[in-house]
């Protein structure tokens, strides 16, 4: 990855450990299979720059699709909540300011395209075929299974089907991404896996 990008998605504010970005990235960066990439979760930017290094280098766009109000563990009282990034006249967490601000500092404006609205909505109205999707939005049940059934079918034969915070032991955290997303796309014999770094899974849609 060039340095100079990795700088800034180390920098970024969000939840992506660096091993786990460099996964992403790398994953992206050897996709065989024409088409965009899209991502449901974006936040602050953080896995937007790993994975739009990869996009630029190869020519590619990518969607990043984020309703920018925070997941349910972002609000506040959980343990996840950020209290900067409220907007105050509004009461509300608000991180499309600092997504879109990561994004210019890195130089890719011309690269990542953003898509604020509610991940069902804009998977209800998506036609175009993924060269890859990366699964990071709302970790409940019923968020990462309509993630997982709207978006899981528009991967190409070939195409990478990545997944954050799968965690194969409750000790470890929420099961969701696991139960709702990683075990029925293996399941469904559509996905093979082929690497696991961390809490990020790496398939191939056969
Ligand atoms: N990938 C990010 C972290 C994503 S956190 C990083 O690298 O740091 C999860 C994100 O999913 C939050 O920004 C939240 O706003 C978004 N999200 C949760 N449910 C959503 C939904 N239904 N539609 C759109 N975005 C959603
Ligand atoms: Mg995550």
């Amino acid at each position: 990855m060039d340095a100079d990008l990795r700088r800034h998605a180390e920098a970024a504010r969000g939840f992506m450990p660096v091993e786990e970005g460099m996964a992403l990235h790398d994953a992206a960066a050897a996709l065989e299979v024409p088409g965009p990439l899209l991502e449901v979760g974006s936040y602050c930017g953080k896995s937007s720059i790993y994975l739009g290094a990869a996009a630029k280098g190869q020519g590619r766009v990518l969607f990043a699709v984020d309703h920018h109000r925070g997941s349910e563990e972002n609000q506040p009282g959980w343990e996840w909540h950020e209290p900067e990034l409220v907007d105050p006249a509004v009461g509300r967490i608000d991180t499309l300011p600092w997504f879109r601000r990561a994004v210019h500092d890195a130089g890719l404006e011309g690269t990542v395209v953003a898509v604020v609205g509610d991940s069902p909505s804009v998977a209800a109205a998506w036609a175009t075929p993924l060269a890859f999707l990366f699964i990071d939005g709302g970790h409940g049940d019923e968020p990462a299974r309509t993630d997982y059934e709207r978006w899981t079918p528009h991967v190409v034969p070939g195409g990478v089907l990545c997944i954050h915070d799968v965690f194969p032991d409750p000790a470890d955290g929420g099961r969701p991404p696991y139960e709702q997303i990683y075990r029925p796309a293996l399941e469904s014999g559509r996905f093979a896996e082929e690497r696991a770094v961390g809490s990020l899974r790496v398939l191939r849609r056969r």
